[in-house]
């Protein structure tokens, strides 16, 4: 078995919608990011890439490459599961924190977790998914930031 940890953050400027995990969230901001800002996908990217030691995020997609510029991270993170797999890993169960201000998370809470499942080809029980605020100081309290952690458990993938 195999862990994997990734962490991420993007800034926010007044605008919408939210993109987190795969879903736009109605909002009043927007993450800003070279990519299209999914700091929860690119935390679980960066996991996924670490429990199997083939670098970060960035190192797959510079943001040097125009190719990469608004880029969807669904995409990302298939290419990465796919490297992963390649190994011959398989995703055992993963856990993510958002840590947004508002919106309020909980009524996309299932989607965002049904989201990641379809993405990974995993089952919904296998992704647990937590939101936290920034009571209201630093940059995530006073709504400058979004940022998310991921842990990620891989398994061997049985052969045949
Ligand atoms: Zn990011």
């Amino acid at each position: 078995m195999r862990v994997g940890i990734g962490h991420d953050l993007h800034r926010l400027r007044p605008g919408g919608p939210l993109r987190i995990g795969g879903i736009d969230i109605p909002h009043d901001r927007e993450a800003i990011g070279h990519s299209d800002g999914d700091s929860l996908l690119h935390a679980v990217i960066d996991a996924l890439l670490g429990a199997a030691a083939l670098g970060d995020v960035g190192q797959m997609f510079p943001d040097t490459d125009p190719a990469n510029r608004g880029r969807d991270s669904t995409e990302m993170l298939a290419a990465a599961l796919e490297a992963v797999a390649a190994l011959g890993w398989k995703i055992v169960n993963i856990d993510c924190i958002i840590f947004v201000q508002r919106p309020k998370l909980l009524t996309h809470r299932l989607s965002i977790r049904q989201r990641l499942a379809d993405i990974l080809g995993i089952d919904l029980e296998r992704v647990g998914l937590q939101a936290k605020t920034g009571e209201g100081i630093g940059s995530i309290g006073l709504e400058k930031a979004v940022a998310a952690q991921c842990v990620v458990l891989l398994g061997e993938r049985d052969e045949g």
